[in-house]
Order: C-alpha cells, then sequence, then structure tokens
C-alpha cells in the first residue's frame, strides 16, 4: 500500500449529483491505481443546509456504482470521526492558533455594523465590498482593539467570528496538476471567515485541518472550488503546512446536453433524463415539488458498470480508441495527465449507448436477477431460467433493464395486442391451409430447437415455392403480435411445440377473422 492519500468531502445538502459521482470515481480511480487509500469524509459544518438521508444517499450511491471507499464515514478508520460536526473542538482549537501566530484575527462586527459598513462602501462607489486588509482596520476586531478590550468581550459572551488575515500584496501561486500554475493575487481575496458565530468552522477551516490531520496527499474535486484555493494555500501556509501541503486537481466543469452552461438539477426533467445516481427521496416516495423529486440512473435501468464507463469519460480519455472499459481497466488506464481542463458535456445518447453495450455483453442470469422484481410486479410466474432465456433473446434490443420485460409480454402470456395493419397486408382468404400445413409440419419436429426448425421452414418453402417474405412475418405475427422483436426460431424455441401450436392456432383464427 502506498502513502497516496485521496478523499471525497461531499455536503449532505441533498441527492448527491451525478458530477459528485465523477468526482468520487476519479478519486478511487487515482487510489486503486496507486495503491492508496480513499476516504470518505462528510462535510456538514453548514448545518442550515443539512439534509436528513443524503449521507445514506450518498453511500448508497457509491456502493450502486461499486467505488466504496476503504476508510472514512460508514466504513470506519484511524482517523475517525469523519463526520465534520463530530470534530468540533479541532477546528476552534486550530482556529485560535492562527489567532495567536497572527494569521487570524477576531472580528465582533454585528450583522448591523456589516451592513453599515457595506452601506457606506457602497455610496463611496465601491459595491464589492469585502472585508479585507482596506477595512480590517476600521471593523471592531482584535488587531483594532486593546487586548483587554479584546478579552472583556470574549468574556461577556459577545458573538464574535474568526478571520484569516490575509497577507497585503502578495501573489499566492500552485501548480494544479490539470490546469499547471495558477496565482491569485492577494488583494482579489478577502479575509474568509474560519470560525463562525455558531461555533462551527467553516468549509475552508474545516477542509483544511482535515485534510491536513487525515493525512491527504492529492485533493481532485471540481472546478467550482479554484477560486476558494487561494485561500487554502494560505491556510496552510499559516499553519506552517506547506511541505505537506496536497496537490490539487480541479476537474473540468459537466455541461448540458446541448452544451451550453454548466449541468444542473433542474436538466433532468428538462432533457428527460436522470443528472442524480440513484432516485430522490428515496423509497420512490414523490414530494410535492418536481424539483426535489426525480428518478435516478439505477431506477431508469442503468447498469452501474455503464454508468461508471460513460461517467469515466467526462473530462478524460484514454487517448486510444477503446471506449468500453471495466472498472478494473479504469483503475489501470487511468491518469489524472489526461484529464481534459475543459467542460465535459454531458452526452445522454452516449449514456444511453453505454447501457446498451454492458445490456448487451452481460450474463444472462444476471440479467435475469435484475429484472425479477419488474417481472413480479407485472404478475409474470416464470423460472430463473425460462427468464434468463427472455433476457438473452431480448437484451440485443434493450436500451433500459426494463425493456427486457416490457417490450416482451407476449413471452411470458398470450398475445395481447396484434398489429392489425401489417396482418391485413401480410394474411390472404388463401393464406390458412398453406400455413395449418406448416404448423402440421412443425409440430412433427423430433427436436423443437431454433436450428432444426429453421431448416424445417426453409424445406417447406421450397417444396411449395414459397418465399421467405410470405411466410416469416406471418409467423412473427402469430407468435408476437407485432413485427419487432427476437428471431422467430428462438422465440419458437423458448415457447416450446405446445404454446407454439396454440398460439398459431389462435392466430390463424384471429386473422380470418380480421378480414371479413
Ligand atoms: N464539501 C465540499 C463539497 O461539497 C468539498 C469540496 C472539496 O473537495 O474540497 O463539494
Amino acid at each position: 500500500m502506498s502513502n497516496i492519500r485521496v478523499r471525497f468531502a461531499p455536503s449532505p445538502t441533498g441527492a448527491l449529483h451525478i458530477g459528485g459521482v465523477r468526482t468520487a470515481l476519479y478519486n478511487y480511480l487515482f487510489a486503486k491505481k496507486h495503491g492508496g487509500t480513499f476516504v470518505l469524509r462528510i462535510e456538514d459544518t453548514d448545518q442550515g443546509r443539512y439534509v436528513p438521508g443524503a449521507e445514506e444517499y450518498i453511500l448508497e450511491s457509491l456502493g450502486w456504482c461499486g467505488i466504496m471507499p476503504t476508510e472514512g464515514q460508514g466504513i470506519g478508520g484511524p482517523h475517525a470521526p469523519y463526520r465534520q460536526s463530530e470534530r468540533k473542538e479541532t477546528y476552534l482549537k486550530h482556529a485560535l492558533e492562527l489567532v495567536a501566530n497572527g494569521s487570524a484575527y477576531y472580528a465582533f462586527d454585528t450583522p448591523e455594523e456589516l451592513e453599515a459598513a457595506r452601506s457606506e462602501a457602497a455610496a463611496a462607489g465601491n459595491h464589492n465590498f469585502k472585508y479585507d486588509a482596506t477595512c480590517r482596520q476600521v471593523m471592531k476586531t482584535s488587531l483594532t482593539l486593546s487586548a483587554d478590550e479584546v478579552q472583556r468581550l470574549l468574556d461577556a459572551g459577545e458573538h464574535y467570528v474568526i478571520r484569516l488575515k490575509v497577507p497585503e500584496n502578495e501573489v499566492v501561486t500552485f501548480t494544479d496538476l490539470i490546469r499547471g500554475e495558477v496565482s491569485f493575487h492577494t488583494s482579489e481575496l478577502d479575509d474568509k471567515v474560519l470560525m463562525k458565530s455558531d461555533g462551527m468552522p467553516t468549509y475552508h477551516l474545516a477542509n483544511i485541518v482535515d485534510d491536513h490531520l487525515m493525512e491527504i496527499t492529492h485533493v481532485i474535486r471540481g472546478e467550482e472550488w479554484l477560486p476558494s484555493t487561494g485561500h487554502h494555500v494560505l491556510l496552510y501556509r499559516a499553519f506552517g503546512w506547506e511541505a505537506t501541503m496536497p496537490q490539487f486537481s480541479h476537474l473540468p466543469l459537466i455541461l448540458r446536453p446541448d452544451g451550453k452552461g454548466k449541468l444542473s438539477k433542474r436538466d433532468g426533467a428538462k432533457f428527460g433524463m436522470p443528472v442524480f445516481p440513484l432516485s430522490w427521496p428515496q423509497g420512490g416516495k414523490k414530494t410535492e415539488t418536481a424539483e426535489d423529486s426525480f428518478e435516478g440512473f439505477r431506477e431508469f435501468g442503468f447498469l452501474p458498470q455503464a454508468v461508471i464507463n460513460f461517467l469515466a469519460f467526462l473530462g478524460w480519455n484514454p487517448g486510444t480508441e477503446q471506449e468500453i472499459f471495466s472498472l478494473e481497466e479504469l483503475c489501470e488506464a487511468f491518469s489524472l495527465e489526461k484529464i481534459s481542463k475543459s467542460g465535459a458535456r454531458f452526452d445522454y445518447d452516449k449514456a444511453k449507448w453505454y447501457n446498451q453495450q454492458y445490456l448487451h455483453a452481460a450474463a444472462d442470469a444476471d440479467l435475469a436477477a435484475h429484472v425479477r422484481p419488474l417481472a413480479e410486479a407485472k404478475g409474470y410466474q416464470v423460472s430463473d431460467e425460462y427468464l434468463a432465456k427472455v433476457c438473452h433473446l431480448m437484451k440485443g434490443r434493450a436500451t433500459f433493464l426494463p425493456d427486457l420485460v416490457e417490450q416482451s409480454a407476449y413471452l411470458f402470456g398470450d398475445v395481447q395486442v396484434f398489429d392489425n395493419e401489417n396482418i391485413a397486408k401480410r394474411w390472404k382468404p388463401e393464406s390458412r391451409p398453406v400455413f395449418e400445413a406448416l404448423a402440421e409440419h412443425l409440430k412433427a419436429q423430433p427436436a423443437f430447437v431454433a436450428a432444426p426448425l429453421e431448416e424445417a421452414v426453409k424445406a417447406f418453402m421450397a417444396d411449395r415455392g414459397l418465399k421467405p417474405g410470405e411466410v416469416m412475418p406471418v409467423l412473427r405475427l402469430s407468435l408476437a403480435g407485432t413485427m419487432q422483436g427476437p428471431g422467430v426460431y428462438e422465440m419458437m424455441e423458448l415457447l416450446g411445440n405446445d404454446r407454439t401450436m396454440d398460439r398459431l392456432e389462435k392466430a390463424f383464427g384471429y386473422f380470418d377473422a380480421q378480414m371479413a
């Protein structure tokens, strides 16, 4: 095991977006590739945005995708607890360390005072008020008040926050493994709050303290965190942790299918596609607003392997023509250098294509296990063996798992719907005796198996001077009711001699009646 340690650090503020799953996947792949450790940390310090059930959803999603972390919340490990709300004291202790070494300070301004400062700045023509070096000297902070006064305010239990003292007139630079050198001028950076008045740390403080204490070597996260990284580098410096600062990689944005802007959770409903791994809320209960309830990739009928393969290619590619990769192959081929800087289009057609490929290649018995609940919900009572055979016949045509049973009702019970238009084109007044003779001929076959049945039909046609176009569509319509579906001989073999004969007889009667 190498000392490479990465983490996925979601905030439990709702269902985990598919972009979050991609972040988790890239962390997983990087850890596996290098024999490292993949940690799950729950960043729940923003109590106001906490959503019950979100943490469970994250774990279930990672489990469904097969990319479980090896350490962390819900798993355990040497750096427990992994839920930030359970690590409060650690953050306060570290914030006070920064106050003591002069890198941070107490700010006692009330919300009203802050608002007044903002208005004053606006009146002077500055509409982008930010708490920084230009204003910190006039606010109520431990930089402006006497030590006694600060102590008095603290003893009196006055509300305060602790802010980072961003150094003046410097350029903060770090190397992003995907983007190269990235710089921020400190005049662009505000004095970020590190500890809030509710005693909770902000994301910035908790994230840096934990990455350090959990010995994280590489931070792989979404592009939206790039602007925060200047502050993060300053924090590492303030703590004196620069030597072990993790290496940063900021992943490209995921764009809408039409390429117009960032993919958002509302795009799922808009484009009729899933943008979350699993349904929300779980258990399928719908909430009043469509916006906070939706179906996931799982419920649409995607196989997790297909989703993983699709997500891996959203921003990364191996540099070869190969498109189908198992998780093991992805671990082998993955590298941060091959991740692109530009946004990756969420091409839903490609996701469906991947699912078709995986359905096609899947073992029949596995597919049967997946669709067994769907078949039962439809009242189909069939053996595992029979269900696997249906999957075998249908999988070449299916895009989603439910297609295997939803498009094959006639393989489970009598034909319910006939394509009358096609019947009218194919069935003639003189057809019946011919097809009855063909049915007799088939019935007499010693083995009711596709290949010999095909031979038997061909021999019959040759004998009577019939063309396939005169015979096959009628057989197909008789057995399935439609012109689509699996091979005619395969269907006969699946149904067996008795059921095939029964269907043919009933269909011929129905076709005749249609003509009347
Ligand atoms: N809690 C942050 C999030 O929700 C983590 C960002 C990071 O990885 O640093 O995405």
